[in-house]
């Protein structure tokens, strides 16, 4: 058992008051926090105690990509060069890249992760057992009949499956990767599968996405028909696409929403009287990376709206770390607090994971990590160390 404390003390939700004291067994579980009455017995950490990170979305799989895409080629450019790319390595080369992405995510303080996964590359990272990982096994088709990308993705879902943790805990769902690349036939088919599934997807990116729901016209349809995709079956729904699929998918899943930055204060509004459990996830160094915008942060506060926050993948980042993304935030949002800041990094996250049982807070009876992090306001100078 050891009993820890520092100036600050951040318990994934709030501040703790000042001396408190958190105790801690030998295995990591936390099993009180105390007050200043033992304050003389603990160990003395300056700057601030935290929980470990979650990163709610991310690609492993997609780690051997860095820097293949230039800054600011804006989303659909991005989407073209991605696929025509990704397979120009050796196997070698992709298992080094996801070795080396993870153990990034580890040595910046994550403990649990949303991993994308469109294939079962990362079965391999996953087997390491050093973090929680839900893996959304992305399904992609635009097609009135995606039968075949559909039983796909139930193999590639079979395989994870297959592997348990032996420390950690490993989960996956089948999981639609975005609007403009999910038919409503595949949407009602990842619904079947599993109609209390925890969902992601890759939400209003770009205007293009919502353009190309309400007047099937723009960039996303220059998209499809330059991929070959034939679109005849789909018909315009005059709606934002957000507003759309939800009404394609059963309210009965927890939705983790990722980017929403063309999300309007009407989308937010609609999402929450159509489905009980909403996440919205911001990528923001993934957003300037590729369209260079923000999603507007002050209006998903405003709406009480459940943030979190992923890195996306290094082919949209140059790093894989929680706190790089709220230091983003706090450089163009400078009123935002830090108490605030690390809840989404922490504890909101473990929540859209539906991990907050083990991780994301101090909570007696959880094993969340502990962060020693100094100079936390200093994006360049500010370090992260694991203790616990
Ligand atoms: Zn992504």
């Amino acid at each position: 058992m050891s009993l820890l404390t520092a100036p600050r003390i951040h318990d994934g939700r709030n501040w703790l008051p000042e001396n408190s004291v958190v105790e801690v067994a030998d295995d990591g579980t936390i099993t009180a926090i105390h007050d200043g009455a033992v304050i003389a017995q603990a160990t003395q950490y300056h700057g601030i105690l935290a929980p470990g990170f979650v990163n709610v979305h991310c690609h492993l799989e997609l780690s051997h990509m860095k820097g293949v895409v230039p800054r600011h080629t804006g989303l659909i450019p991005f989407l073209q060069t991605i696929p025509r790319h990704r397979n120009d390595y050796t196997e070698e080369e992709k298992s080094t890249a996801r070795a080396a992405a993870y153990n990034e995510l580890v040595e910046n303080g994550v403990v649990a992760v949303g991993d994308i996964a469109n294939v079962a590359d990362t079965l391999d990272v996953r087997a390491k057992d050093e973090l929680h990982v839900h893996t959304f096994v992305e399904s992609l088709g635009f097609s009135a009949t995606p039968q075949k990308q559909f039983g796909f993705s139930e193999q590639v879902y079979e395989a994870f499956s297959k592997q348990a943790g032996v420390t950690k805990r490993l989960r996956q769902s089948i999981a639609p990767h975005a609007p403009y690349s999910v038919s409503e036939q595949l949407f009602r088919m990842i619904d079947e599968h599993n109609k209390t599934s925890l969902l992601s997807i890759h939400n209003q990116e770009s205007n293009a996405e919502d353009e190309y729901y309400m007047l099937k016209m723009g960039a996303v349809q220059t998209l499809l028909h330059s991929l070959g995709i034939d679109d005849r079956f789909f018909v315009p729904s005059g709606k934002s696409s957000l507003q759309t699929y939800l009404q394609w998918l059963s309210p009965s899943h927890p939705f983790i929403f990722i980017h929403n930055t063309c999300t309007t204060r009407n989308d937010v509004q609609v999402a929450k009287t159509l489905v009980p459990e909403t996440y919205w996830c911001f990528c923001p160094n993934a957003n300037l990376y590729i369209e260079n915008r923000l999603p507007d942060v002050d209006m998903f506060i405003a709406e009480g709206a459940t943030i979190c926050i992923g890195t996306d993948s290094l082919a949209s980042n140059s790093q894989l770390s929680v706190l790089a993304e709220l230091h983003a935030l706090k450089h163009y949002h400078s009123h935002l607090d830090w108490e605030t800041l690390l809840q989404w990094g922490t504890y909101n996250g473990a929540c859209a994971l539906q991990m907050q049982d083990i991780a994301g807070s101090l909570t007696p009876g959880t094993k969340p990590g502990i962060l020693h992090i100094t100079n936390l306001e200093d994006a360049d100078s500010c370090t992260i160390h694991r203790i616990i």
